[in-house]
């Protein structure tokens, strides 16, 4: 992790928890992000299902927990039957918003150019977008891995965000929830591609956090956030055990 940029420890809960379970965990991990205080070694933040959000920000008030959504439509309102606008999301209390998930990419056949609306809309009422880009395994088996990264954040960011506007999820697509990672030496080679791609399109782009994501856990995590450009992580699966979660941010690097 290079110095300068806050890390940050972001957890996805994608479609999981009922109101009862749901809070109970946003309360564990607003206590234990209190309670750590100035030790906490990152930001921390969680991104609940649609339906939590409301309760999940009331739960973590007062801590520095932030809040995330899952998604948001590209349009500030209109007849989007099912969908969020990022002003909802914003209203609810949320800072930050991931937005092209892989899971949204292959499950709701999101395309680049939709990824990059969402990206706008979230900027347009102050949301941070974190931004996930990755390849499949097919990509990676062909030697397409870097093109396909490159590829994404070009046509997955606005020209025109800034350093602070944006994150980027690094989360190769067959790591996501397998148990399987790439080695140490292929993150940084990723990640620091990002860096130069993010570099020479954004103003500032230096500053920008990448997250690496697919299969973080806690005996994986301190080998991971070590890395060079590794600027945190974006948790699924662990971050729903707030065990787990805990462990994972107490693996971040002393700054
Ligand atoms: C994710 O879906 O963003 C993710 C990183 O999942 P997991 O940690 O379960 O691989």
């Amino acid at each position: 992790m290079a110095s300068g940029r806050r890390p940050l420890i972001a957890a996805n809960w994608k479609m999981n928890g009922l109101k009862s379970d749901g809070v109970a965990l946003a309360q564990a991990v607003a206590a234990w992000a209190k309670s750590a205080g100035a030790a906490l070694r990152g930001e921390v933040l969680v991104s609940p299902p649609a339906t939590l959000i409301d309760a999940v920000s009331a739960a973590l008030t007062g801590s520095p927990v932030q809040l995330g959504g899952q998604d948001c439509h590209a349009q500030p309102s209109g007849a989007f039957t099912g969908d969020i606008s990022a002003a909802m999301l914003k209203d609810l209390g949320a800072s930050h918003v991931i937005l092209g998930h892989s899971e949204r990419r292959t499950l709701h056949g999101e395309t680049d150019d939709q990824v990059k609306a969402k990206v706008a809309a979230a900027r347009s009422v102050g949301l941070v977008a974190i931004v996930c880009v990755g390849e499949t395994e097919a990509q990676r088996d062909a030697g397409d891995t870097l093109a396909v990264i490159v590829r994404q954040i070009d046509g997955s960011i606005p020209s025109e965000a800034t350093a602070t506007e944006i994150v980027v999820a690094y989360e190769p697509v067959w790591a996501i929830g397998t148990g399987r990672t790439p080695t140490l030496a292929e993150i940084v080679e990723v990640h620091k591609a990002i860096r130069a791609r993010l570099a020479a399109r954004i103003p500032g782009g230096d500053a920008v956090r990448i997250l690496y994501g697919g299969s973080v856990k806690p005996s994986n995590a301190p080998e991971v956030l070590a890395l060079a450009d590794v600027d945190g992580a974006l948790v699924g699966g662990a971050s729903l055990k707030a065990d787990d979660f805990f462990a994972i941010v107490n693996a971040l690097p002393q700054a």
